[in-house]
Parts: C-alpha cells; structure tokens; sequence
C-alpha cells in the first residue's frame, strides 16, 4: 500500500513476493524512516489459522509512525493486510506445535531526495517466512550480558518505537555479548546505566516465588506485546504480577539472598526464554540454579497454549482466518 502527500493512503495489492528497486537518493537509505513489525500465525486445532493480537501490533506501528514522523495506518488495513497474506500463504503455517508463519510489516519512505525532512511518500509491506520452534531440542536458558559502555536507547529518542536504527545502534553490543560468551544482551537506562530495560528484542521478566515483576516502560524499553499479554496472564493464573524498577545491584544481591528465584525473558519470537546467567565487566552469577523455572515454564505453556488454541482465549486475543 503507498501513502503520498495530499491522497493518503491507495493501490493496495497482494502481489508475489520480488525485489524492490530502489533509487540511491531514496530517502529510507539515508535517514532511516524505517518501522518494522513482528508478528505470528498458529494452526489452530480444527486446521484453521489465527494471528495473535494483530491490533496490537497495528497501534504499536501507529506509535512507531508518530515518533518517526510517519504516516499513520489505520489499524483496519494494517490487520486487513497481515489477514490477506495469511489467507495466501496457508499451506505455509507449519501444521502443529510451535512452529508458525512469522509476519513482517513494516513501512519505508520512498521519496527521492537529499533534504533532511519527514518523506512525502512511502509504502507499506507485509512479508512472511515459516518459522520453526525457537527451541528444537526443548527450553534452553540463555546466558544474558550486561551492557555498561553502550545503551540502546534514552529518554526522549526512539526506544520505544519499533524503528531500524534501535536495531542497528545495538549490534556493537550484541557482538560484544557473543565475544563474552554470552548469547544476548541486557540494556540498562541512559543516565544511571544501573536500572534493568530490556534485551536486545525481548522484554525481561524476574520472578520472586509467587511475586512476578516487568521492568515498567520506562520511554525508552519497546511495549512488547508478549510482554502485556503475559501481565494478564500471570495475573489469570493467580500471580502477584506487577511493573516494577530493578536495578543491577538488586538482581545480584536478589539472587545472592535467594528472594529471586527465576528470570525469563519475552517476545514474539521465543515466546519465553529462561535467563540462566548474567555477566558483566565486574561480575557473573547465574541465575537461581540456572535450569528453566517452573514460573517461567508454566506461563510459556500458558501462553502457547492460548495461541496454539489449546486453552480457551478469555481476552479475545485469537484473531482466526478459518481453514
Ligand atoms: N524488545 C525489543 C527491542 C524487541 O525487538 C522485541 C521484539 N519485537 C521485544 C522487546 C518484544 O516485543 P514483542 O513481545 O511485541 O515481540
């Protein structure tokens, strides 16, 4: 679908999948205006197909579109778009478990020009590819690294949008992680650098017992939407759930004195991820004993379950599209 000055948004079309030609002054190569989104389809137990909270996706890209000074698309056409290419691509939505078909939305400018201003044109895309389960051989916990020389994000800028340059700011950190020996990284806030934010594409959860605490969006960590759904059902289940500040020394020091007894991490692509240790330039200390917890396995189950329609959906978050 294209959006110029003046018309708003046409010509929508479901077209095969082909290269995009791009003129070199195009305006996304050069300034970003980039905004992205992930989101997933399940087979569903009666063989039919259902994405799971399309319209939420939908306002998080309108609130990616403002911060990028980008056109807002109304949330009927961004679902409208994501249902047409799933009713497309149906032999592609793997058959059963945790495999699925994986949604990219995403919106660029294609104005051509050199001056540095919102675009006055761009397009909007939805792309799918299958995914897999994120874990064939069952639930690994990741080793998680602290960044103290990089942040991904602060006040007043992008954080909280869905936008390519958070991405591309961050893989200096990511690369350090890896070199640490640790698969991914966990951001702290900009000015103190000491409260937990988020990693790198998931949102953080930790775990006291009965008591379960997300890092509260602070402006600069992304509004996840495994991470909303998870307040809900953690609550469902009779938790203690709440957004709460954490800082590093609390995390040691709650793991030291055993309150802490578990940490996952979440986001569209793992559902949830046990965190088994952490590392930083001055300390290193695993997480509880290191072994996915059963907090964190029992919510994972919950939560697949309702997007796999296994469980029954009480907040209407199953979008189907029918066999
Ligand atoms: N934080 C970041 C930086 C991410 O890229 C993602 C993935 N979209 C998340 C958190 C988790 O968000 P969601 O649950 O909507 O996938």
């Amino acid at each position: 679908i294209k959006w110029t000055e003046g018309r708003g948004w046409h010509d929508g079309q479901l077209v095969p999948y082909a290269p995009l030609s791009i003129d070199p002054a195009n305006m996304t190569l050069h300034y970003a205006q980039t905004i992205f989104e992930g989101l997933k389809a399940y087979r569903q137990p009666d063989g039919g197909v259902a994405t799971f909270r399309p319209e939420a996706n939908a306002e998080r890209f309108q609130a990616s579109a403002r911060r990028l000074a980008m056109p807002e698309l109304p949330v009927e056409t961004f679902v409208e778009a994501c249902d047409l290419l799933v009713r497309q691509d149906k032999e592609w939505v793997p058959s059963e478990g945790e495999a699925s078909l994986y949604l990219r939305p995403f919106m660029v400018a294609t104005e051509v020009g050199l001056g540095v201003r919102p675009a006055n044109e761009y397009l909007f895309l939805v792309i799918a590819s299958p995914a897999g389960a994120y874990f064939s051989g069952g639930v690994q916990p990741v080793s998680v690294w602290l960044s103290e020389e990089y942040v991904r994000a602060a006040p007043g800028g992008t954080g909280a949008a869905k936008t390519g340059g958070n991405y591309a700011a961050s893989l200096v950190a990511q690369a350090q992680a890896i070199e640490h020996g640790c698969d991914q990284v966990v951001w702290l806030d900009a000015i103190e650098r000491r409260w937990i934010e988020e990693m790198g594409g998931m949102n953080l959860y930790f775990v006291y017992g009965n008591r379960i605490v997300t890092p509260e969006l602070s402006g600069s960590l992304l509004p996840g939407i495994t991470r909303d759904s998870l307040l809900s059902i953690a609550a469902d289940l009779g938790y203690e759930v709440g957004e709460g500040r954490i800082s590093v020394d609390d995390w040691r020091r709650q793991h030291d004195d055993g309150t802490l007894t578990e940490v996952f991490a979440c986001g569209t692509a793992a559902v949830i991820t046990p965190v088994g240790s952490v590392k930083s330039t001055r300390a290193s200390w695993p997480v509880a004993d290191g072994a996915p917890g059963p907090v964190t396995m029992r919510l994972r189950a919950a939560l697949l379950d309702i997007q796999t329609g296994h469980a029954p959906d009480p907040h209407g978050w199953m979008h189907p599209l029918g066999a």
